[in-house]
């Protein structure tokens, strides 16, 4: 059986967190990934964020899928934005998504995995705990992801 090796993933990529936080922000930043996975992750998404890897999805990667997306990331002091459907954003030129890279997209999620499911999947597996602060995402077949993070939860509760 042929061994699976693994290494180590900075979930927001090193190169977009300043200097003097990345030492601390290690232990909730960092996720052993397969290699192959990993490989091909960064050959799809470069030193994109969380946050713009799904606006890629959105925009670029699955255009006609998504009939309504708002997402709001806040992490650690460092990194705020959102999002909402329909606003422009450019993220990657739509030419620099080519065919290999939707190929590698069922590297790295699995041949069967919807649209949707695949941003379930970026948000649990691929981003930081309680780095997007909300995120509600419906497809056009009227399913949604609706994400909250802890801070969300707690400040409505004080409501
Ligand atoms: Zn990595």
């Amino acid at each position: 059986m042929e061994e699976k090796l693994f290494s180590i993933h900075h979930l927001v990529p090193r190169s977009r967190i300043p200097e003097e936080y990345i030492q601390r922000l290690n232990p909730i930043n960092t996720r052993k990934k397969e290699n192959n996975i990993h490989e091909a992750w960064h050959r799809v998404f470069l030193n994109l964020n969380p946050f713009e890897i799904l606006v890629l999805f959105l925009t670029i990667i699955y255009p006609d899928i998504f009939i309504s997306a708002r997402i709001i990331v806040q992490w650690e002091n460092i990194f705020s934005d959102s999002f909402i459907l329909g606003e422009k954003r450019t993220v990657l030129p739509r030419e620099s998504f080519s065919k290999k890279k939707y190929l590698l997209l069922r590297t790295i999620f699995g041949k069967k995995t919807s649209p949707l499911e695949i941003v379930e999947i970026i948000i649990r597996d691929w981003s930081p705990e309680n780095y997007f602060y909300f995120v509600e995402i419906m497809d056009n077949k009227m399913n949604s992801v609706v994400h909250y993070s802890t801070q969300y939860k707690e400040k409505i509760n004080k409501i």
